[in-house]
């Protein structure tokens, strides 16, 4: 298979123009039909000669990808299922609420990381996205012109495929590119601590830590992670940021009820994130397919919720959205690597 265009930065398709014989300039022309206009096909690109286009054409694709299926929420969110080049499965979803369309996208196929609680981690690691496939899950969806916000919190940890990550955002952010901000960009990892590093400082978007305990025999049991990467050693590289300006920090918090939502954690977290201007955002567990891991309540969250308010926490719940198609649980993409969807091919999505 031809490598692909999409998903190149300004940088790589000039360099590609130059490979080619064609003139520099033609890198930001490239750049113009990619990100800027909305074509499929090299033979599109009609401001590049006909020379032009049969060489590019001879040894690139586009690089555009439509969903091969989709499932639709009672509350209007979609998960979409991307096929990747490997014949892998990827997933996406597309939040709706109020004015703001949120596109979660996927930075890997499955993952690594092995967290008790999820779906994407029982696949175990398949493979690294590409920036273009990054991005594809933002362009190809019907609603792309509607997209306000993007979440890296779908299949995948994004630290563990951090050129990657990079990449996709700078294509998503720059002038050249989708020229969208930072601001509303969001990233999650549970923790990798040279990568938070490093995205700290390439990279102006927001961080969103998976935290889910702050005690550390507990959270190794959850998120094995928490044995190499400590979380105290992330909370430590967070306070030496000023998080003061428009660049925002958060912290997931998956609430498993009677197990980390007690007032020993209350306490504790407290401790652990005091100095930080942070958001913790609550999340309901659901019980997922084969994990043993208690549900929460209604009462119990509230009162854990309240509890983290009155020690000086800023503590909100997340609403639940598609919980009736597991959205971004990764079982829509482990239930087609079973085989039992069937065959997912093309069809039109509206
Ligand atoms: S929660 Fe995130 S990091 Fe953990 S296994 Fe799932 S996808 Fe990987």
């Amino acid at each position: 298979m031809k490598p692909a265009l999409f998903g190149k930065t300004l940088t790589e398709l000039t360099a590609t123009a130059v490979e080619l014989g064609l003139p520099k300039f033609t890198g930001k022309q490239l750049a113009d039909w990619l990100y800027q206009k909305e074509i499929s096909s090299i033979a599109e690109m009609s401001n590049l000669s006909k020379q032009a286009r049969a060489a590019l054409e001879e040894h690139y694709c586009f690089g555009l990808h439509a969903p091969a299926n989709a499932q639709e929420s009672v509350d209007g969110t979609k998960k979409y299922l991307f096929k990747t080049h490997t014949e892998k499965f990827i997933e996406t979803a597309m939040i709706p609420f109020q004015e703001r369309r949120t596109v979660c996208v996927s930075s890997q196929v499955g993952c690594k990381m092995g967290c008790l609680f999820c779906m994407t981690g029982k696949q175990g690691f398949q493979g690294q996205l590409s920036a273009g496939d990054i991005v594809n899950q933002i362009r190809s969806i019907p609603e792309f012109h509607d997209v306000t916000n993007i979440v890296y919190m779908g299949m995948g940890e994004p630290f563990d495929n951090l050129d990657e990550v990079l990449k996709s955002i700078d294509i998503l952010t720059s002038e050249w590119g989708f020229a969208m901000s930072p601001r509303r960009i969001t990233v999650s990892s549970i923790g990798i601590t040279p990568g938070l590093v490093r995205f700290l400082h390439e990279s102006e978007a927001h961080v969103a830590i998976s935290l889910h305990t702050p005690f550390h025999e507990e959270r190794q049991q959850l998120m094995p992670v928490q044995i190499a990467y400590p979380i105290e050693e992330v909370v430590d590289v967070l306070k030496t940021w000023d998080f003061r300006g428009q660049r925002r920090i958060s912290f997931e918090y998956i609430v498993f009820h009677g197990l980390n939502d007690t007032p020993r954690h209350v306490n504790a977290l407290s401790r652990l994130l005091a100095g930080i201007p942070c958001r913790l955002n609550l999340i309901r567990f659901h019980a997922i397919p084969g994990t043993p891991l208690p549900a929460t309540n209604e009462e119990s969250l509230q009162v854990f919720k309240d509890a983290l308010n009155n020690k000086g926490l800023l503590t909100t719940i997340r609403a639940s959205r598609g919980q009736d198609i597991f959205a971004a649980c990764g079982l829509l993409s482990t239930k087609a690597l079973a085989g039992e969807l069937a065959a997912p091919r093309p069809r039109p999505i509206v």
